[in-house]
């Protein structure tokens, strides 16, 4: 048995899910939304799945859904990608995650995490025998510091996994923070591979800006979204990775044997809605944005410190001073003595220097948002 999977415990969004069901909770925890997305994307992939062609897809993805990410990117985020060789489909963000980590790290390789981080992208590093160094952003503007990473950029350093949109943190990094980290990729000649699932996902005016674009950055980033996020289907489990067609091939490498394919149903369903008008998605982020601003009132409203969320379906309140042990404490507490299910932030922690957030996901219908308040009463 490998060690680095045999120790790790089940992840906190599958152990939060089932204290919720047991507990007759509110399910504030797992980032999923009460919205079913769009319904003529979901019955294009009804059609797609009676009408057409449910075998093997090209390995590479629908050449639609490749032409359509690489329209999508020039449109929203002015990039130019070749949809040949530049494009391919994964089985979600997660796949291309675990994709990049294990076609690019060697053995003995260094690479940069920022926590607070995904879940997922520690172990995956630590399998593919990468050497983690971990840069910690401290709330309540989780900014990078140029001092931590001259401390962990070196000679060793092969790739940097960044998370922007972040979550858990709901933060955007400014663009002098990412201008700074192009710079130490480029002058230590470090592969970035970034997670930009939450890229529409953002409030309040503020455009994302992809990593990719800066000076230096076009041939050096692996790019990875997901549709999941884009259209509130988080089950479908269709990501794209966007990359020099160099980095490509060694990518495709790896999708070859991890799941070769995604189902092209949902493929050619994705193709159509990523050609949706500039106002859907401008109102699928009024849509949040108003929940968001739901949640973030009435917590403040009960008394709650709440930190200020800029982007995806989560916002974080500061528990300090309510008289828990940690952030742990709290959702145990939470969810079993209240029904309100909630993320500890420490489970994006691994060097453990934050144990006072707790996540809640706004991304849910008024009513569910209100009951959950109803049930946080007195707590603050
Ligand atoms: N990365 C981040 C930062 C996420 O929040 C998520 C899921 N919420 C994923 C990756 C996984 O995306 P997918 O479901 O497309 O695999
Ligand atoms: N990414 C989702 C979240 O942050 C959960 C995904 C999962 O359950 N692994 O809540």
């Amino acid at each position: 048995m490998n060690p680095v999977f045999a120790a790790l415990p089940t992840t906190v969004f599958e152990t939060m899910s089932r204290l919720a069901r047991a507990h007759d909770a509110v399910n504030l925890g797992q980032g999923f939304p009460d919205d079913p997305g769009p319904a003529d994307v979901r019955e294009r992939g009804a059609r797609a799945l009676i009408d057409g062609w449910n075998q093997y897809p090209p390995m590479m993805g629908l050449p639609a859904l490749r032409e359509a990410v690489a329209a999508h990117y020039a449109r929203h985020q002015s990039l130019t990608l070749d949809p040949d060789t530049e494009v391919m489909v994964t089985s979600g963000a997660t796949e291309a995650l675990a994709g990049a980590l294990l076609a690019l790290i060697e053995p003995g390789d260094e690479v940069v995490l920022f926590a607070p981080m995904y879940d997922a992208y520690l172990p995956l590093v630590q399998r593919a025998g990468g050497v983690p160094r971990i840069v910690s952003l401290q709330p309540p503007f989780f900014r990078l510091d140029e001092a931590a990473l001259a401390a962990a950029f070196g000679p060793r350093t092969r790739a940097v996994v960044l998370n922007n949109p972040l979550n858990p943190s709901a933060t955007l990094f400014a663009a002098d923070d990412l201008a700074l980290l192009a710079g130490y990729c480029t002058r230590f000649d470090v592969t970035a591979i970034c997670d930009e699932v939450w890229e529409h996902v953002v409030f309040d005016g503020a455009r994302h800006q992809p990593l990719m674009a800066l000076p230096g950055m076009r041939e050096r980033t692996v790019k990875i979204g997901s549709a999941g996020k884009i259209f509130s289907l988080t089950g479908w489990k269709v990501g794209f990775v966007m990359a020099d067609a160099r980095l490509m091939r060694v990518l495709a490498k790896a999708h070859q044997f991890l799941t070769f394919t995604t189902p092209p149903n949902l493929q050619d369903a994705v193709a159509y809605g990523l050609a949706k008008p500039d106002p859907w998605f401008d109102a699928m982020r009024a849509g949040y944005a108003a929940s968001r601003d739901r949640l973030d009132a009435g917590l403040r409203d009960l008394g709650f410190r709440v930190l200020p969320a800029q982007a995806t379906w989560f916002l974080n309140i500061d528990i300090t001073g309510l008289g828990y042990a940690d952030d742990v404490a709290f959702c145990e507490a939470l969810v079993t003595r209240h029904g309100v299910a909630a993320i500890p932030v420490s489970a994006f922690y691994p060097d453990g220097s934050v144990r006072s957030l707790v996540r809640l996901c706004f991304a849910k219908a008024d009513a569910t948002l209100d009951t959950a308040l109803e049930r946080m009463r007195g707590l603050a």
